[in-house]
């Protein structure tokens, strides 16, 4: 016979968990595990068959059921990717070295609005001003909530029922959502067209110029690349116009970076530093791609541009909180030393790891699971990472993955068992082989997979 709920809840083991668990939802779980069972009664064919009723095996599946409901939806995932800046993954990770600033600006009273030196009032907007003028010589600063955000309010305070011109060959769409007309049509500002896909040249933005025209626009194409007989104007040039009609010239860089990583071994694409220093007037970046940030849009520039969209209403709207700021500002403080920045930001880290240390990540991994003698065929190979974030498209990074072909299993049961496993492993699945990437896979990780593997091959 089937305990009765007050049976179950008297127990002390269901006692214990409501310490833990809300009352409401221990009982929930409890009616959900004895209906269940109920059913499982009913539904019996024949003599033969069993349910398993025992109370122990309840209450379990009750202690089990309350940890599951009231585990957040949002979880930690192992990456085994190789794809850094993974968008569905979370994008950038933040530095384990600013967690204790973290924590202390969420948990404590701080001057995001104060002015301890005059005891006012104050700007939120103040506190990333230094580090990111001394990173990018911009005159001046101000960060939204994303890049979205932030190409939106620029266009809004800039263009809003007047003209902006933008090449054809730039009118992406990035991220799935983002798309430059889109989002020129909600800030209100006329998209001209100018050029072909192709083809676009410095006279026919200059033809396009009107009284009308507010904005020289130019996107960074950074997640598709036309190839072959194709041309595009720098902002360099693009500035020289810009000034010749008085005309402000924004970039959109997409992902900021701060540091030339073709020093690195990747491709070189322009820093922030590099499009200001060639007259782009104004700059917009992503916090949470190549940067290695919290999400959030920056926006640096010409002071005369940036003091009208700090005066914007939708800045309001589009305002970051204290903890992007803190998570900001402490990321961008790395940066002033760029060897730091690099070994301490995870982004930048896992995107400059030299294929030797990749080599040792890997054996590493592969001793670990070897020891478990699975019934498997189990190698180390050469594959390739990418960047992501619709960043670098081409780039296809060199990289050391962990192959595996099970002998006795389809290889996507395998992915979906440690899809779905505690550790919820993302992994990619090719040539019939499960290929874990260490690239994006912390030391400290190996022994989830390795326990999760044993289990999976149970
Ligand atoms: C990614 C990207 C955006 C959007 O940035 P979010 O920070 O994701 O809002 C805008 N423009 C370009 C060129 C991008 O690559």
């Amino acid at each position: 016979m089937l305990p009765s709920v007050d049976e179950v809840i008297g127990d002390k083991r269901i006692i214990d968990i409501l310490s833990k668990f809300p009352r409401s939802l221990v009982l929930e779980s409890i009616r959900q595990v004895i209906g269940l069972k109920r059913s499982e009664i009913s539904n019996l064919s024949n003599d033969n068959e069993k349910v398993d009723m025992s109370f122990d095996t309840i209450v379990e599946d009750c202690i089990n059921k309350s940890k599951i409901s009231y585990s957040l939806s949002l979880k930690k995932v192992i990456n085994a990717t190789g794809t850094v800046v993974h968008t569905n993954l979370g994008r950038s990770l933040l530095s384990e070295s600013i967690k204790d600033e973290l924590w202390s600006s969420a948990s404590r009273y701080s001057n995001l609005e104060y002015n301890l030196e005059e005891g006012e009032r104050g700007s939120r907007y103040t506190h990333l001003t230094e580090t990111i003028k001394r990173l990018t010589k911009a005159e001046d600063v101000l960060v939204v909530n994303n890049n979205a955000a932030a190409v939106l309010l620029v266009l809004n305070t800039l263009a809003k029922e007047k003209e902006a011109i933008v090449s054809r060959g730039e009118l992406v769409e990035v991220g799935g959502s983002f798309r430059i007309p889109s989002i020129m049509e909600l800030s209100g500002a006329k998209l001209v067209e100018v050029g072909a896909t192709n083809k676009t040249h410095l006279k026919d933005y200059e033809n396009a110029i009107s009284e009308e025209t507010k904005v020289l626009m130019k996107v960074h194409t950074s997640n598709y690349r036309i190839l072959g007989f194709t041309e595009n104007i720098e902002i360099k040039e693009l500035s020289v116009l810009g000034k010749k009609y008085n005309i402000p010239v924004i970039e959109d860089l997409g992902s900021g970076i701060f540091v030339d990583l073709s020093k690195y071994g990747l491709s070189y694409e322009p820093t922030v530093l590099d499009s200001i220093n060639q007259g782009a007037d104004i700059v917009t970046f992503s916090g949470d791609k190549m940067l290695g940030g919290p999400q959030a849009g920056i926006i640096v520039g010409k002071k005369e541009y940036i003091q009208k969209m700090k005066k914007n209403q939708l800045t309001r709207a589009l305002r970051v909180d204290k903890l992007t700021i803190c998570a900001l500002e402490a990321t961008l403080r790395m940066y002033l030393d760029e060897e730091k920045a690099i070994k301490e930001i995870p982004t930048l880290r896992m995107l400059t790891y030299k294929i030797e240390e990749l080599e040792e990540k890997a054996n590493n991994l592969l001793n670990k699971i070897k020891i478990l003698n699975l019934s498997a065929n189990i190698n180390i190979e050469d594959g390739f990472s990418q960047v992501g974030g619709g960043s670098m498209p081409l780039e296809t990074i060199k990289t050391k993955v962990i192959a595996i072909t099970p002998n006795n299993m389809n290889v996507s049961k395998l992915e979906q068992k440690l899809r779905l496993s505690e550790s919820h492993i993302v992994a990619r699945v090719y040539d019939n082989k499960y290929v874990l990437d260490v690239r994006t896979i912390f030391e400290d990780e190996y022994d989830d997979i390795v326990n999760e593997l044993e289990k999976a091959f149970k």
